[in-house]
């Protein structure tokens, strides 16, 4: 599914994300029939997540959501909403991928100390990501087989596994 975008991963910088990136600005919402230049509305997919289709959230999701499945960095997508003249900031792209995040529309995953993906799928599956090539992709069918878990703490339930397959290019 990462075919498209896989060379865009590579020398793209993924910084923390700021936990505390505000600077969420007042804007105003789409009028009537206003977002129809967008080459992808998700506007009902926001209304059914329970978010407001503002003009950001709409441009964004535009990126995140028109091109099937995709496993993107808030780098990747600030950088594509630059590439397209979008006047947004890098705190208001770390602001919605988080928004999204909290409304089930896309899932946080975390490679290393330092760096996290948005995956497009928020369904449960798993990943290979390839070390040094900041490349995130799906394992494909018929995944992991995860004979042995376990036990939880008492009072706790499992709800999920989560397994990153970590690859390198072989040498030689
Ligand atoms: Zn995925």
């Amino acid at each position: 599914m990462d075919s498209t975008t896989a060379a865009r991963w590579i020398g793209i910088e993924a910084a923390p994300l700021a936990a505390d990136g505000t600077e969420m600005l007042p804007e105003a919402a789409f009028g009537e029939g206003e977002q129809n230049h967008l080459p992808y509305d998700c506007s009902n997919l926001l209304r059914q997540a329970g978010l407001r289709p503002t003009r950001q959230r709409l441009m964004l999701g535009a990126f995140l959501f028109s091109k099937g499945g995709r496993h993107v960095t808030a780098d990747m997508i600030y950088t594509e909403a630059v590439a397209a003249d979008m006047p947004i900031s890098r705190a208001t792209v770390y602001n919605t991928l988080n928004q999204f995040t909290h409304a089930g529309l896309l899932r946080q995953i975390g490679v290393d100390g330092s760096k996290s993906f948005f995956d497009t799928n928020p369904g449960a599956h798993h990943h290979f990501f390839v070390d040094h090539e900041d490349r995130l992709l799906d394992v494909p069918a018929p995944g992991v087989a995860i004979e042995q878990l376990p036990q939880p703490l008492p009072g706790y339930e499992v709800v999920g596994v989560d397994v990153i397959v970590h690859l390198r290019r072989k040498s030689g």
